[in-house]
Order: C-alpha cells, then structure tokens, then sequence
C-alpha cells in the first residue's frame, strides 16, 4: 500500500521532508518513504491510499496513561477533597477498587478509541483494579487486540488493600510479562507495575524482587508525584524515593520512573546513571497542583524524559502545548520549553518505544513499524523540514487525525473507527458507569 498526497514528515534521523510524500507499506513494516509520483510511477501494483493533501506523520506515542480512570469522566466526588492524598483515596481508589473485568475491558475500548481518535498510536497503561486483579491485563490486552492499538501493560501493585491482593496484583504483572514479553508479536508487551513507593513496604519490596527474578521487563512507578511520597520513605527507611529503587535494583533502561516532580540532584544524577526513563506528564501535575517536573535539569543531565497524560487528556498534541508553557511558567522565562517540549514527543518518547518494542516507532523510515497518522492540517505560513515542530506546537491538536494506521493496518479511515462498534461499546460504558457511580 502506498500512502501518499500529503506533506510528509517523517521524524528520522536525517528528518526527512517531502512535500507532496509517499510511504510504502508492506505488511507490518515500512518498505519505502519517498515522493508520491515516484513511488507510485515505480511500484504500480500497489493499492494507493490518497490523503487528500493532509499532513502524514508518525503515530503519537503516549508514555503513561491510566485506562482505570476512564469511569471518572463526569463523575463528582461527594466526600470533601482537599489535596492529592485525598484526591487518590477519594477518587482514583475509589474508582478503581469498585472496576470489575467488564469494567476493565469497557475502560480500555474507551481509552484505546480517545486515544485514536487523537492520533495516538502506541500507549504505555499502569492499571489498577484491585478487586478485579487476576485477568485484568489479559482483558486490556485482547481489547487492544481487537481495536488494533500498540501498548505496553502493567498493573499497580501496592499495600493499600491487603495482603492477598498484593499478591494477586504481583502475580498478574508476571503472567502477562511471561505471556507477552515474546518474539512471536511485538503489539502488546508487559512491564512490572508498582503503585509508588508509598504504597509499597519492604516485604512487597521483597516479593516483587523474588517474582522478577530472571525476569528483564523493567518496572513502572510513580515517583515523587507528590511530596507525601519522598517524605514516608525517609521518615520509614531513611532514604529518598529514587534511592530506595535503587537500592532494590529497580531502575534501568526498562524501567520507567513517572513524574519525578519531587526529587532532589543526588536523585536526578541516579536516574541519569541508571539510564532510567522518566516521563513528565504536565497537564496531571499542575490539575493536582503537586509541582512541576523539572524537565530542563533533567534533559541537561541527559536524562531520556519522555511524555505521558496520566490519563488527564489522550490528546499528545494538548500535552506538547501545556509542557512547554509550563516550563516557561516554573523558570519565569518565555524563551524555555519550546524545543524540550518538542524533544520529548518526538525524540525521547520514540527512545522509550525502542526499549519496549523490537523495530522502531515515532517515525517513518524503512523497516520502522508502521504507525502512521494524518492530520487535516493546511498550513498558511511556510512549512517544511526546519520548522514542521512548531506547526505542530502551535497549530495542531488531536482531533486534526483523520487517518490511523498501525502494525500496517488501517485501524481509523475519515475519522470513522474500523475495527470496532465505537456506539456500542460507548452504550455499554455509559450503562456500567452509571452503575459504578451509584455504588461509590
Ligand atoms: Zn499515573
């Protein structure tokens, strides 16, 4: 299939440009990029997709998301709420304790269906639901399947409800890495999950370390999202946050530290030794009011910081736009964030992928998957290889894609989504959370 008739940016290396471009598809992969007449005139067999002059680009890639939250659209909070530990017991635990594996499954359709319609075509999910433990990555899991989305999956592990859960939630987090973590598929794969560190005692501490033995996926935890989270672990183990997960020997490449908002240097140098992600999710953190991440000391320390929602939006174009406001915000300085912002969509998230994800994402290039979106964008002012980044900052949002293709696959076509009943599934998700409601 070639997709071509567009302005093609291809986020390679050499950030290729072409503007009336072409990318050749050929089952999962890419095979060419090029000039749409050329490929065309050279390969004439092949089934021509015709954007219509619209913007091709590589997918978004969303780095941390919660599809546990998606109930909570619209939802009220009775009991009074006055600050983020408050926001997580009242709220988020609320939520994600009453979420059964039909709710699982519901949450998913509708992050995974958000999220395309944004242009999103890989994500990084940290569940929660305590009481549905067992079988839940496997419900995320065979949704994605279905819908035809990429992600990476991983359930919260945590001590807030008991011992037996925890050890059903470790578990979980095993059997899907064993499952998924395989050569024969490279769509959906597993991490190991932790809530944060506040949640999570030595003994978790040493079971997690026991169940991951020989295991190399990486683990996904929230660290220093708020205050509260650096001030139990010195007041119960006399140390900082990152340096408890050191000691623990959880950090690393695969690993993925989220938020680092509260961290001091000495954490910061770590993260940067251990070549440990971190990925800021800007709109999350100044809705909760718990700081902001310090993306420019962390970039300058080489650290590999990515972008997540937290579930917050599943717009990534939403998320670039507040993250580089909100750095100009924190340093009082309107000439920061805009490259950074920039750097890490559209680098360092990609960087992320090739941690997780055998062949590479968040460009086009031969022998990358294709994960492929357009935007219905016309520019009126000059654009092209230089300053593609800044249209994007400044022009464009997510309900621009009007095409979504991934692994190859047309999975959203004139902003119709292909794969599933997205009227059906909404139906159902309405019933279940106005069930779920009632219940909190
Ligand atoms: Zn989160």
């Amino acid at each position: 299939m070639i997709i071509g008739n567009g302005r093609l940016i291809t986020n390679c290396e050499d950030n290729l440009y072409f503007k009336n471009g072409a990318v050749r598809v050929v089952g999962e992969l890419i095979e060419e990029v090029g000039d749409f007449e050329d490929l065309k005139a050279r390969f004439p067999d092949d089934e021509v997709f015709d954007v219509g002059g619209r913007i091709i680009m590589p997918g978004m890639i969303n780095a941390h998301t919660h599809i546990y939250s998606s109930y909570a659209r619209g939802m009220g909070v009775s009991k009074p709420t006055r600050n983020f530990p408050e926001i997580l017991e009242n709220l988020w635990w609320a939520l994600d304790r009453s979420l059964t594996l039909e709710d699982c499954e519901l949450s998913a359709y509708t992050t995974y269906i958000e999220s395309i319609q944004n242009g999103v075509t890989t994500l990084f999910d940290h569940h929660a639901s305590p009481n549905a433990a067992k079988g839940s990555l496997f419900a995320l899991a065979e949704a994605a399947k279905e819908i035809g989305i990429r992600g990476s999956f991983s359930m919260e592990v945590s001590d807030r409800d008991g011992e037996k859960i925890t050890d059903a939630e470790i578990k979980e987090n095993v059997d899907f890495i064993k499952a998924m973590n395989t050569d024969d598929q490279d769509m959906i794969k597993g991490m190991f999950g932790m809530h944060a560190s506040f949640t999570i005692s030595d003994k978790t501490m040493e079971k997690i370390v026991t169940s991951m033995e020989g295991i190399d996926a990486g683990y996904h935890v929230h660290v220093g999202e708020g205050r509260e989270d650096q001030y139990d672990s010195l007041k119960k183990y006399d140390c900082r946050v990152v340096e408890r997960l050191l000691g623990w020997n959880m950090l690393g490449p695969k690993s993925i530290a989220v938020h680092a908002v509260h961290v001091n240097g000495r954490e910061l140098d770590i993260l940067a030794e251990t070549d440990t992600t971190v990925v800021h999710n800007p709109m999350s953190n100044m809705g909760n009011a718990v700081g902001a991440t310090p993306v420019i000391g962390m970039l300058a320390r080489g650290i590999r910081l990515g972008m997540g929602t937290d579930a917050y939006t599943h717009d990534m174009f939403e998320s670039v736009k507040v993250s580089k406001i909100l750095q100009s915000y924190r340093l009082s300085d309107p000439t920061v964030g805009f490259g950074q912002a920039l750097q890490l969509q559209f680098d360092n998230n990609p960087a992320i992928c090739a941690k997780h994800f055998k062949r590479p994402l968040g460009m086009l290039k031969p022998g990358a998957y294709a994960d492929i979106i357009t935007l219905d964008y016309a520019p009126f002012t000059p654009f092209g290889a230089d300053n593609w980044r800044g249209h994007i900052l400044f022009g464009c949002y997510g309900r621009m894609t009007n095409d979504v293709i991934i692994n190859g696959k047309v999975v959203m076509k004139d902003r119709a989504i292909l794969t599933v009943d997205v009227e059906k599934i909404n139906a159902r998700t309405e019933a279940r959370a106005a069930e779920v409601w009632k219940n909190l």
